[in-house]
């Protein structure tokens, strides 16, 4: 067996090392692990944090580097544990707060811009080439309360390959997503690589069972992709329902919002979704469910401005129990 040569480190089979990688060859720092298995197979990249403040992918990402074991392990794993360090760490939420790109929309960047479209660049020329699958973690916003579920590409090459992943899943909702400039998303639909979005946990805050979830979740995968054998304790089936299509509704002005639904509640087409007023509890405006849906996620906090996000339904027109 060769070395895995990868952003300038050599491993041998079997290694495993915790590195920085740094993008485009600047200062900016990403933390990862990477695992070189002892025996041939598929090449994974997980990546948490791309939005930072979406904690529990991360959560999960230190106990599966410190638990995949190189010698057990068919093929490469790349983790990054945080991509967006510098908004971890000036607690900056969402975007890149240098130039306020966001890596699940600004792909696929460019090498000489801003440091966001550099560490968008720099995963499609020295990344992607390298991988068959990848797993981007996320979870809701600091205000976005949100049931975990996983979005997989409709992108025509890889569609199938990452649903059939998708649906070994320990999460119940999976979505089907259009987006073609998101990491994940571009590398579906420009580069034919499979993966998909696991969103768990919110609120900017770190629970035990949602960095299980996401731990198990990635486990699952491996196993999937015949990467990392699991014990038949893990392989039971999780009922799960495929929504194709999902009715994003947002706002056209800024307002005071008074959610009127939680995530993973039942909609009935008319329901009341939530209104939108001032801070006297004057209402402006009224938003109703279009169509029979459940709620995936949804703004649970009051300051919404235009264009803001407000409920995500997956529609029971285009559901599919499996
Ligand atoms: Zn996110």
């Amino acid at each position: 067996m060769n070395e895995w040569k990868v952003c300038g480190y050599e491993l041998k089979p079997g290694e495993k090392k915790q590195v920085m990688l740094h993008p485009g060859g600047r200062e900016y720092e990403i933390p990862a692990t990477l695992i070189c298995g002892s025996q041939e197979g598929r090449t994974l990249l997980i990546t948490a944090q791309i939005h930072a403040g979406e904690y529990n992918g991360s959560a999960a990402a230190a106990r599966l580097a410190k638990e995949i074991q190189p010698e057990n392990l068919k093929g490469n794993v790349i983790l990054m544990h945080c991509v967006n360090t510098s908004g971890f760490w000036q607690q900056y939420a969402r975007f890149i707060p240098e130039d306020h790109v966001n890596l699940n929309a600004d792909y696929p960047g460019n090498e000489r811009g801003t440091i966001g479209q550099q560490i968008a660049a720099w995963f499609v020329k020295e990344i992607f080439p390298g991988v068959d699958f990848i797993a981007d973690l996320h979870g809701g916003g600091m205000c976005e309360a949100l049931s975990p579920c996983i979005f997989y590409p409709r992108a025509p090459e890889v569609t199938e390959a990452a649903l059939a992943a998708a649906k070994t899943m320990n999460v119940r909702y999976l979505l089907a997503s259009s987006n073609s400039v998101g990491e994940y998303g571009y590398a579906a639909n420009y580069l034919d690589i499979p993966g998909f979005i696991l969103e768990c946990g919110y609120g900017g805050i770190v629970r035990e069972e949602w960095a299980e979830q996401i731990r198990e979740c990635m486990l699952l995968l491996l196993d999937h992709l015949g990467m990392y054998g699991m014990t038949a304790e893990y392989r039971k089936t999780y009922p799960k329902k495929i929504y194709r299509n999902t009715e994003y509704l947002e706002s056209d002005m800024r307002g005071v919002w008074y959610p009127a639904v939680r995530e993973d509640q039942q909609v009935r087409k008319g329901d009341l979704l939530g209104e939108l007023g001032d801070f006297f509890g004057n209402i402006k405006k009224s938003f109703h469910a279009l169509e029979d849906g459940t709620v995936i996620y949804y703004t649970a906090g009051m300051s919404v401005l235009e264009g803001d996000a407000l409920v995500a339904y997956g529609l029971e027109s285009s559901a599919e129990e499996v």
